[in-house]
C-alpha cells in the first residue's frame, strides 16, 4: 500500500436531495473507523442546494466539501440562476470543479474557465480542473495539443498554483466504461506534469487525478500507477457502498 496522499473526490452531478446525507454519512463513518485520514482525502462535490445542509449536518469534517461550478463573476451582479464562488465558500464549499467536460460541451471556453479560477481561488476555494480531449481529438492524435491549451488557456503563473488541483479526464471516457491502456495513460499524466512545470516555471509537480468510468470493479487497474494522485469519480459516487468499495479495493 501506498504512503503517498491520494484523493477520492465525488462528482455527484445533478443527484441528490436532503435525505442523500445518508451517503455522506456512511462514508464518513467508513472514513473514520478504517482509513487512515493522513493518506487519504474525501471531498464530495454535491450540488449547490445541499452543501450548507451537508456541512450543518457533518459531525466530522473527515470529508470535505465542494461544489460543481460557479458563475464567473466575483460579487453579486445580474445573473439569474447563477451562484459565484463567494457564495459556495459561504455555504460551506472548500473545493470546486471547474472545466468539467459537460459544461464545456454547453459553452464554456479555456478564456472562461480562467476567469472562474481566479475568481475561485480569491474566494479561497481549492480548484479541480478538468482537462481533457474529445473521442474525435483522440482520433486525430491530438490529445497532447488539448491538454497543452487547456493547461496554458486555464492556468496563468500568477495564479496561486497550489490551489489547483488537475483531473485529466478524457471526454470520452466519462459515464461511457470504457478506459485508456496503462501505458498511454502514464504518458499522459506525466505530459501534463511536464507541461505545468515547464509552462509555469515551478519546481512543484501538479497534484492530478483521473477520471472517467471509475468503479469499484477496475480501480485496481489504477492503484500501480503511482504517478495518479487521486480519483475524480461521478457515477459511482452517487453509492456509499460503490465509492466505499473503490477505496477498499484501490488499497487491497
Ligand atoms: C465525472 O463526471 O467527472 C466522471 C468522472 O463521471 P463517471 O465517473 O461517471 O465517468
Amino acid at each position: 500500500m501506498t504512503n503517498k496522499l491520494k484523493y477520492f473526490v465525488g462528482n455527484w452531478k445533478m443527484f441528490g436531495d436532503f435525505t442523500s446525507f445518508k451517503i455522506i454519512n456512511k462514508i464518513s463513518n467508513y472514513f473514520i473507523r478504517n482509513l487512515n485520514t493522513n493518506n487519504i482525502k474525501v471531498i464530495l462535490c454535491v450540488p449547490n442546494t445541499l452543501i450548507y445542509f451537508f456541512k450543518q449536518k457533518m459531525k466530522s469534517q473527515t470529508i470535505s466539501l465542494g461544489a460543481q461550478n460557479c458563475h464567473h463573476y466575483q460579487d453579486y451582479g445580474p445573473f439569474t440562476g447563477n451562484v459565484n464562488a463567494k457564495m459556495l465558500k459561504n455555504s460551506g464549499a472548500n473545493y470546486i470543479i471547474l472545466g468539467h467536460s459537460e459544461n464545456r460541451a454547453i459553452g464554456e471556453s479555456n478564456k472562461l474557465i480562467k476567469i472562474k479560477i481566479d475568481s475561485a481561488l480569491k474566494s479561497n476555494l481549492t480548484v479541480i480542473l478538468c482537462i481533457g480531449e474529445t473521442l474525435k481529438e483522440k482520433r486525430s492524435k491530438k490529445t497532447f495539443r488539448v491538454l497543452k491549451k487547456q493547461i496554458t488557456s486555464c492556468i496563468s503563473k500568477n495564479q496561486n498554483l497550489s490551489k489547483i488541483i488537475i483531473a485529466y479526464e478524457p471526454v470520452w471516457s466519462i459515464g461511457s466504461n470504457k478506459i485508456l491502456k496503462s501505458e498511454e495513460l502514464k504518458k499522459i499524466i506525466h505530459y501534463i506534469k511536464f507541461q505545468y512545470v515547464k509552462t509555469f516555471r515551478t519546481k512543484k509537480q501538479p497534484l492530478v487525478l483521473y477520471g472517467g468510468s471509475v468503479n469499484e470493479k477496475n480501480i485496481k487497474f489504477f492503484s500501480p500507477i503511482s504517478e495518479i494522485d487521486g480519483f475524480l469519480i461521478g457515477g459511482a459516487s452517487q453509492s456509499a457502498k460503490k465509492f466505499i468499495a473503490i477505496i477498499k479495493n484501490y488499497y487491497k
